[in-house]
């Protein structure tokens, strides 16, 4: 406890030099190596946001935090969608280690409606398909899950091997979406596509909106203010929260993208008459492309953080600009907000001014920094695994990205607005009065810019400097994820995963506001801490006694 008074202390009088700190961190590297990661590791500053490097490969060797395409495809954008048959077309070990190890939840309205998320299925190729192609094998696979399970979708997700070997997913699931009359079809997401999960989202992205987003023109829900959910999986019942309160307030949510969704709703998602982004990085794409074709804006908005939450929920009300939504939000934020602040002042006198560190994803490291603030505590560094400059910087950088050969194999779609069915919901003028008030669509300013001062902001940490910067920080709380857990807690530090939330939840909305001040107050004033070293290591004396007797 002393150390990290004393830490802060040395913040803030400038004594940890962050401009040192990084020079540190580098000096281990050959200086190829050291070169690369200088411009991924960047001193933040306030007003005037320093540029990063993302969004490139990984250094061999380095011990990224990173996962690949297929995992970013099937993984995290289609796995949590409960009625298709998500089928892994490969060896077995992407399907099985992909198996029920991100925690989406769903509940489908009966026992009888269908749920395969609990499944693993797999071609499982073998050597002999190696060398004579897994077609056959993926045919026959797919006729199996069609045969037992009568789903309303089966997708196919291609695995290393698949693209190298030329087995021709596309047309195995053509062939089989006609002769069995369900939407069958597949995703070229091998895992050596793009630099990380990142590749995964556009690849799926642009395969749910090719293949499913906007076939089903009826609307079955009924109810106002018509709102899509996108980036938003459901980890540990966060869209559960988050609907509860849309709910509250009269808002309808159309389809989550992809948290407790369903076919159905992917189809119908082109009904709706706003798409709201939580994680910008991983479905912005689907979010353009709705705009393009059906011309559905979108905002960005964040659940993450109490105050973001009723701030993202004024952001909805002042989109559909009525008079009794906007009254309906601030009763409900009143009244969701008693509870907050009540935990919020308790927990506070225990967490004030204590150092948070978060190396997270695409969008969580930014998103968590708010419920931090509302602890009182202060985030003296974060990053992104797979993020790109846009999620750092803001999206005003895009024109400037470069896309360098790793990531130009990833296919943009071309789309254009629907002949019959694209109806723009606000008109120019509409926008222009908007934007006079504050108000601006596809507006995501990043994570940089809500850092404070002298932040480190380092892009695809490496274990290295993972363990150098709780060794020069001593932060009270670290939060990544499983593959840094157990490293970093036999340091002596508190370590939250940001990914599966440990097995907590929700920490979205007001109720998940308070779960997670709870969930910090226990981890970083447990006595535990104070239990690492042998009491004979900290007092010789005592070892000398424990000899005598
Ligand atoms: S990198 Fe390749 S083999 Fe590994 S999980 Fe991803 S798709 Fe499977």
């Amino acid at each position: 406890m002393a150390a990290m008074i004393d830490r802060r202390a040395a913040l803030e009088d400038g004594a940890i030099d962050p401009n040192v700190v990084k020079k540190q961190l580098i000096a281990a590297y050959p200086t190829k190596v050291a070169r690369k990661r200088a411009k991924q590791i960047v001193i933040n500053k306030e007003g005037e946001v320093p540029e990063i490097a993302a969004n490139t490969r990984a250094i061999p060797g380095i011990i990224t935090q990173r996962g690949c395409a297929y995992a970013g495809c099937k993984g995290v954008v289609l796995g949590p969608t409960r009625d298709f048959v998500n089928l892994t077309h490969g060896p077995i070990g992407c399907g099985f280690y992909s198996w029920l190890t991100r925690r989406n939840q769903t509940r489908p309205p009966t026992a009888e409606d269908p749920n395969f998320m609990t499944y693993c299925f797999s071609t499982d190729l073998q050597d002999e398909n190696i060398v004579f192609g897994g077609e056959k094998k993926l045919r026959a696979a797919i006729q199996e899950a069609y045969d037992i399970f009568k789903p309303k979708a089966i997708s196919v997700f291609s695995t290393c091997p698949v693209g190298l070997i030329g087995d021709d997913v596309h047309n195995v699931a053509k062939e089989m979406k006609e002769k069995l009359g369900i939407n069958v079809f597949a995703f070229s997401c091998e895992g050596y596509k793009g630099v990380s999960q990142s590749a995964g989202h556009h690849i799926a992205n642009n395969g749910i909106f090719k293949h499913v987003v906007g076939l089903d023109d009826t609307a079955p829900k009924e109810g106002k203010f018509r709102v899509n959910m996108l980036g938003e999986y459901n980890i540990g019942g966060d869209a559960f929260e988050i609907d509860r309160v849309l709910e509250k307030c009269g808002i309808t949510p159309v389809a989550t993208f992809s948290g407790n969704s369903t076919y159905d709703q992917f189809a119908r998602a082109h009904t709706a008459d706003l798409n709201a982004i939580m994680c910008h990085r991983s479905i912005n794409y689907v979010a353009e492309m709705m705009e393009k074709k059906f011309g559905i804006p979108w905002i960005k908005i964040n659940f993450i953080g109490a105050k973001s939450a009723a701030k993202s929920l004024r952001k909805i009300a002042k989109y559909f600009d009525d008079q009794e939504l906007t009254d309906r939000v601030e009763e409900v934020i009143a009244e969701e907000m008693v509870e907050v602040e009540k935990v919020q002042a308790e927990i506070r006198k225990r967490c004030e001014g204590k150092l948070a560190m978060l190396f997270v994803g695409g969008s969580r490291a930014h998103h968590y920094q708010d419920l931090f603030a509302e602890m009182g505590m202060k985030t003296i560094s974060a990053g992104y695994e797979f993020a790109h400059r846009d999620d750092y910087e803001g999206r005003k950088v895009l024109p400037g990205i470069k896309i360098d050969a790793d990531s130009r194999n990833i296919e943009e779609l071309e789309v254009h607005p629907d002949p019959d069915r694209y109806r723009p919901r606000k008109s120019a003028e509409q926008i222009e009065e908007l934007a006079a008030k504050g108000f601006f669509f596809k507006d995501y300013e990043g994570m940089m810019a809500q850092m404070a001062e002298g932040t480190l902001v380092i892009d695809d940490i490496s274990q290295y400097e993972t363990e150098r910067m709780i060794e020069i920080y001593k932060p009270a709380i670290f939060c990544a994820g499983i593959k840094e857990k157990y490293a970093i807690q036999k340091k002596g530090i508190p370590m939250k995963q940001l990914h599966s939330y440990d097995t907590g939840g929700p920490y979205a909305g007001f109720k998940g506001a308070v779960n997670f001040y709870e969930e910090i107050d226990r981890m970083v004033n447990s006595k535990v801490w104070s239990y690492l070293k042998a009491p004979w290591q900290t007092n010789p004396e005592l070892a000398a006694t424990y000899a005598c007797q």
